[in-house]
């Protein structure tokens, strides 16, 4: 039985104050129950401030991006041991917009996966095809380079103490939703690809969906069979919006 884990991705959002009133928000309001994990990844300046608040909450603190190298004459990066040191325990590598406004590829983003794990983190993979990459009926291949750069870098095992998040970008602060039918296919292939390698790993790894995901549409996305929790932007910056998914989460 995977875990529900509800992951929050707070981008370039807030201020000390700001994110400090989120942050108390939601360690005031998580639900009861053990089924389910409540991530935030805060921006990088706020990370020791937010996990420290979050001590003994039950909600887990991670990072939105790490660099690939372990540490040195890198200006402006972050490696994975100082994430760690921060209180970090995840880290999100391959968000679409790292790699559409970055120009982040996926042997980049393999790197930064293989990277965050030696530095104690778990990875949370993203993928997803483009509108016109869904149009052109590319979704399964677009999906397929973009985690078989991880499984040829990484191996499959390292599947193990990792996440994969499937992100439509189509969806991604659009307001459009996948379906859940529509999230549970690709997530379904998702989960047979990682199996072909190692049905055990595919198990257990958890799947996220992110992609306008709130507290209306969040019952029917978790209900799904190979959907394990959401990866959440703009319902991640208000507690309330977050809260109402994690009690969706903990089958409230
Ligand atoms: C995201 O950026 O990962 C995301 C899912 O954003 P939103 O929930 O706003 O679509």
């Amino acid at each position: 039985m995977r875990q529900i884990l509800v992951a929050g991705n707070w981008k370039m959002n807030g201020s000390n104050a700001a994110n400090q009133e989120l942050i108390d928000g939601i360690v005031a309001g998580v639900p009861d129950g053990d089924g389910f994990q409540l991530l935030v990844c805060p921006p990088l300046p706020y990370l020791a401030v937010v996990a420290a608040s979050a001590t003994g909450s039950g909600v887990a603190v991670g990072a939105q991006n790490v660099s690939e190298h372990e540490a040195g004459a890198y200006t402006g990066e972050t490696s994975a041991a100082m994430l760690k040191d921060v209180g970090c325990e995840y880290v999100i590598v391959g968000h679409s917009e790292r790699r559409a406004l970055y120009a982040e590829s996926s042997a980049q983003v393999a790197a930064k996966f293989v990277a965050a794990q030696a530095g104690g983190l778990a990875p949370i993979l993203c993928v997803g095809e483009t509108l016109e990459e869904r149009e052109a009926g590319t979704t399964e291949s677009v999906i397929d380079e973009q985690l078989d750069a991880v499984l040829d870098a990484a191996g499959v095992a390292a599947f193990d103490s990792a996440v994969i998040a499937y992100e439509p970008v189509w969806a991604i602060g659009t307001g459009m939703t996948a379906s859940p039918e529509q999230a549970q296919d690709v997530h379904r292939h998702i989960r047979e690809r990682v199996a072909a390698k190692d049905a055990a790993v595919a198990a257990k790894v958890q799947i996220l969906y992110g992609g306008s995901m709130k507290g209306e549409n969040a019952p029917g996305l978790l209900s799904m069979q190979d959907i394990d929790g959401g990866l959440i932007g703009g319902a991640s910056l208000k507690a309330s919006d977050f809260l109402a998914i994690a009690d969706a989460a903990a089958g409230n």
